[in-house]
């Protein structure tokens, strides 16, 4: 049995020049490509309805349960267009895992690992026109979700759900990010705690992070960082949308172990590319004092955020309640740059994808 999404193509396409004219500034997020991908889960059908069609609002009863219980899940990757006019995924069975595994955490059904590959296929192959090519950093950002859609407010996993997938062109996402970004260290708010939601990509996470965002902001920063919740001086965590890895002068890229945080695709191709930059990859719980001491001392040497948008972010200084301080020369760091492009050119093709990642639409 084919398990396809079919295309059902739109009539009303965005006209040529339009879409040509957001291509050159489409920012993040704000500008949505011709087509969406969906299917529904019932108990009694399993997943169906699968298709690719224009996209379109959803028409939700007002008791749908994600509306009040936030039973919901995403995923973020990128469609990546080659010089040669090709255009690549990176790793997305490593984000059809991830869903899998924020699914089962939401007591959502799992979607199946090839449902996940062929809708982003799907709507990226139909969507092709919307792949920015490469100059200055473009990508189609494709956000796949999962929603509780079932009429009924009582407690209790849902038993109508719907699967969509979405896709916005992007270009860099911090508009200054290759100058380095300051992060505040909240003291106030957490993100997650042991059998909590943490390690899952669902809504609520990011509902709950705002209230430090805006704190962050306030002090002047441009995102926070989360410790952990065992108050006072705790360990790191990660970022709102992004994994925390830091360079030490004994030669090691150390990151937060999992366990509360996201496993970010990103994280993980850091860690495997580490070695080829002389690093040796480590994954232990950093407390804020060790930063403090180490950014002091010199022992860490840089500090980056890593994430599928923001791909390799410099991070050149914290702040907290009382304190902040810079890590090395408060410039990006020369590893920090070194394994950014990286990323970048195996993403875009000009490096040699040597362990695989790419996956051709
Ligand atoms: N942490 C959080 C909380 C995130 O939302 C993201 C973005 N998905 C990341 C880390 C980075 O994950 P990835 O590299 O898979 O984008």
């Amino acid at each position: 049995m084919s398990r396809g999404f079919p295309l059902f193509r739109t009539t009303s396409p965005v006209a040529e020049a339009e879409r040509a004219a957001i291509l050159g500034a489409p920012g993040f997020g704000r500008f949505f490509t011709d087509h969406m991908a969906t299917a529904t889960w019932t108990p009694a059908d399993g997943w169906h309805d699968r298709k690719v069609g224009p996209l379109e609002p959803f028409s939700m009863h007002p008791s749908a349960a994600v509306l009040h219980y936030a039973q919901e899940i995403f995923e973020g990757l990128k469609a990546y267009r080659h010089a040669d006019g090709t255009v690549w995924l990176f790793r997305p069975e490593v984000n059809a895992r991830r869903f899998a595994r924020s699914a089962r955490r939401l007591a959502l059904p799992e979607l199946p690992e090839e449902d996940f590959l062929t809708s982003v296929e799907e709507l990226v192959r139909a969507d092709a026109p919307w792949v920015p090519d490469s100059a200055n950093e473009g990508s189609l950002y494709v956000r796949p979700f999962m929603f509780a859609s079932e009429v009924f407010l009582g407690v209790r996993p849902a038993e109508r759900v719907v699967y969509s997938v979405i896709a916005s062109p992007a270009g860099p996402y911090f508009a200054g990010g290759l100058s380095g970004v300051t992060l505040w260290i909240s003291s106030e708010y957490t993100r997650s705690g042991r059998g909590g939601t943490g390690a899952a990509k669902c809504g609520g996470n990011y509902a709950a992070s705002l209230a430090a965002q805006i704190e962050a902001k306030q002090h002047g920063c441009d995102q926070v960082m989360f410790l952990d919740d065992t108050g006072g001086d705790g360990s790191l965590e990660e970022s709102g949308t992004m994994n925390l890895c830091l360079v030490t002068s004994a030669g090691e890229l150390v990151t937060p172990q999992l366990g509360t945080i996201l496993e970010g695709v990103t994280r993980d191709t850091i860690l495997t590319l580490a070695t080829d930059f002389g690093l040796t990859p480590v994954e232990r719980s950093i407390t804020l004092a060790e930063l403090r001491a180490g950014a002091a001392d010199g022992t860490i040497t840089e500090a980056f955020a890593a994430g599928t948008a923001a791909v390799v972010t410099p991070i050149v200084g914290f702040k907290g309640e009382g304190y902040e301080f810079t890590i090395g020369s408060g410039a990006p760091g020369e590893q920090t740059t070194a394994l950014r492009e990286r990323v970048l050119d195996i993403q875009y093709g000009r490096a040699q994808d040597k362990h695989g990642w790419l996956r051709q639409v």
